[in-house]
């Protein structure tokens, strides 16, 4: 060991570097537990000090690598940072839940998953997701000024909130994907000695083609065409179609058989459709029925002519005008653009209704009904898809973890499926507001009979309003007939199902809670 010491400060010595002995310290990274014959080492005649743990770029590394000493302090200061947040919020008073919401997913979230790629392991181990999920609950309480007892579960589906130890796989997916970009075309799990993480959070999609790239600059100065966006400008021109100068029509079209670009010719008068498969984005339809266009001029060696080529997509064009690329198929079709020495200009997006234009289209619609033949991703999985695939894996392992939980019959009837949109909107709601509409989506409301069953009340469980059944969440409600006018009013109807209530809106739910005159309701009332 002394030897390899010796080496690095040869190196460091030859490099121009100094290495400090007071800042430097010893970290064996093995199972053994007897060390003995690894030390002492010296540095400059200091010896060194053995530690058993070191920090690297913001990540604890333990000397058996089982990264307890890191998830350890990542807890600890999620919690103190969270206790700052809690200093701003009480059960009725403070920030408004969608700041409350905003602190823990921005601010003390990002914290927890940084260095995910290293430590995802550690996650996947059930102590681990049990102490996370604690730190999730004391956001989703903070945030919901929720009942003490409500289930943490219900209250994650119910904000959209995704499970902390999938947000640590989601983050690690995409660490992995940026890696296979660098790694192209080598194969990364070979390359990058990534085995491990590629069989277990790989997916089949990071595997294929990607159409991603590391940035490739374009300047302004070393392109030969021009892109004109204002169509009004390039109408009022006289003439509109230079007589000598070729024209070129593109379009693209998806439908659910797949994706087509279409290109049509006036002059020359040529038209091709191109088949392109499933995967392809609109926007990369469009790019490749311009690079099209280009390879057949090139094909047909239309040199030192004016050549036009419409396209409708302002996003293509202001992509193609743009100096930074980070699409292999942009680049590609600039390297097409900058072949041709010719000027290109791509009026946007007003050529609809110009003859031309419409038999492109047509083209277009022809060549997306027709199956592919081949690779489907030949043109390379774009970013957005990846991150989308990803995005929908986790909502799935969502799903799957909520419908596979034991117990929480009155949530799982009344909340459903998790859902973006209720989520924002019951984050638009004031605290209380907040507080009130998750007691009722959970069951945990401070209804006579919840309370009986929890303790709090010794009384008789029977429903206030009528005074026939026990006074649970369902009762009142659902089928609570003194309350049946008021849930005319709202719904439309005298009796609902739980499942109407999970599709309702918030707004709706809100407003028959409120005619419906819980003594909670009102605030600052702990009236049972
Ligand atoms: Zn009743």
């Amino acid at each position: 060991m002394q030897e390899a010491l010796n080496v690095v400060v040869k190196w460091a010595v030859i490099e121009g570097l100094n290495i400090s002995p007071h800042k430097t310290s010893i970290v064996p990274f093995t199972n053994r537990m007897n060390t003995d014959g690894l030390g002492p080492l010296t540095l400059y005649g200091k010896e060194l000090t053995m530690l058993d743990m070191g920090k690297y770029l913001g990540v604890t590394l333990d000397s058996k690598l089982n990264w307890n000493q890191h998830l350890q302090k990542i807890i600890n200061k999620a919690q103190t940072t969270f206790a700052v947040v809690r200093y701003t919020c009480g059960k009725k008073w403070g920030l408004r839940p969608n700041m409350v919401q905003w602190l823990y997913t921005r601010v003390n979230r990002p914290s927890i998953i940084h260095g995910a790629l290293v430590w995802w392991s550690k996650a996947m181990q059930k102590t681990t997701e049990t102490q996370l999920g604690r730190i999730q609950r004391m956001a989703c309480l903070a945030i919901t000024g929720a009942m003490k007892l409500t289930p943490t579960a219900a209250m994650e589906i119910l904000l959209n909130l995704t499970l902390l130890d999938m947000v640590i796989q989601v983050e690690a997916r995409m660490a992995l994907y940026r890696l296979h970009i660098l790694k192209q075309p080598a194969n990364p799990k070979a390359e990058a000695g990534l085995p491990y993480i590629w069989k277990n959070v790989s997916d089949p999609l990071l595997e294929m083609r990607v159409d991603h790239t590391t940035p490739v600059y374009y300047y302004y100065y070393s392109k030969v065409f021009s892109v004109i966006m204002d169509w009004d400008h390039w109408k009022s021109k006289d003439p509109v179609f230079p007589e000598e100068a070729l024209i070129w029509f593109t379009d693209s079209s998806k439908a659910n058989s797949g994706t087509g670009s279409g290109i049509f010719g006036l002059r020359p008068n040529r038209s091709f459709s191109f088949p392109l498969g499933k995967f392809a984005t609109v926007f990369q339809t469009k790019i490749y029925a311009i690079l099209q266009c280009e390879c057949e001029n090139i094909r047909r060696a239309y040199k030192k002519k004016q050549i036009l080529i419409f396209s409708d997509s302002q996003a293509a064009l202001k992509t193609l005008s743009g100096p930074k690329v980070t699409s292999r198929l942009v680049a590609e079709c600039l390297d097409a653009l900058s072949a041709l020495a010719s000027l290109m200009r791509l009026p946007s997006p007003g050529c609809r209704g110009i003859p031309g234009n419409e038999e492109a289209d047509k083209l277009a619609r022809q060549a997306s009904a027709t199956p592919l033949l081949g690779p489907q991703m030949g043109l390379g999985i774009p970013k957005c898809s990846i991150r989308e695939a990803i995005k929908n894996w986790t909502e799935m392992q969502h799903l799957r973890a909520w419908i596979d939980l034991p117990d929480l019959r009155h949530g799982k009837l009344f909340i459903g499926r998790p859902c973006k949109k209720r989520a924002d909107d019951l984050l638009k709601l004031s605290r209380h507001q907040l507080k009130m509409v998750t007691a009722i989506y959970t069951g945990h409301a401070p209804v006579r009979g919840h309370m009986y069953t929890t303790g709090p009340f010794d009384g008789d469980p029977i429903c206030r309003f009528c005074g026939m059944e026990t006074e649970k969440e369902q009762h009142i409600v659902c089928c609570c007939k003194t309350l049946a006018r008021q849930r005319y009013n709202v719904f439309g109807r005298v009796t609902v199902e739980p499942k109407d209530i999970s599709t309702a809106s918030i707004r709706d739910l809100c407003r028959f809670i409120r005619s419906a005159g819980f003594p909670w309701f009102v605030r600052h009332s702990h009236l049972i």
